[in-house]
């Protein structure tokens, strides 16, 4: 299970495009789980979007309470309309912090890699991870997000 290489830069056409969901969850796809996983970890980050390495499944992973939780064909359902500011990164934008709005609360529902559906509802840190990883999965990067620069963070990126 090889690390991939990160796909970088704003303007990469790959990060740009909406992902398509997943019809059946094969071998195939566990395995580009299993990858993507080790990916991120590799690169110490703490969310990683099917596009970010290349391929156009509808497909994210996301520290959800400390654990790593992969994400098939994820939706969210519903948003808070309560918003809080925080700063990201992005594993495709390094050195880019931006505060991005995000809502404090949201219900997401996907598939587990056996297939299973899942409805989470998620706060704060877990909610702001996952509303980053589906806005990959939909082409949209915090770059969209009209903010300032931020220096000097340390968190990690998404
Ligand atoms: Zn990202």
């Amino acid at each position: 299970m090889p690390a991939l290489p990160i796909i970088t830069g704003a303007s990469s056409p790959i990060l740009r495009t909406k992902t398509k969901r997943v019809p059946k969850i094969t071998k195939e796809i566990i395995g580009l789980i299993a990858d993507m996983a080790e990916t991120m970890v590799a690169a110490k980050g703490a969310g990683l979007a099917a596009p970010q390495v290349n391929r156009t499944e509808r497909i994210c992973i996301a520290m959800i309470g400390k654990k790593l939780t992969p994400l098939i064909n994820p939706t969210i359902t519903w948003k808070s309309e309560a918003i809080e500011m925080a700063e990201e990164g992005c594993l495709s934008l390094p050195e880019i912090w931006l505060q991005i709005p995000r809502s404090i609360e949201i219900i997401v529902t996907f598939a587990n890699i056996d297939g299973k559906k899942i409805e989470l509802k998620l706060e704060h840190f877990d909610a702001r991870v996952v509303q980053h990883e589906v806005d990959h999965l939909d082409g949209k990067l915090i770059v969209d997000y009209a903010q300032s620069k931020v220096v000097g963070h340390h968190e990690k990126p998404l």
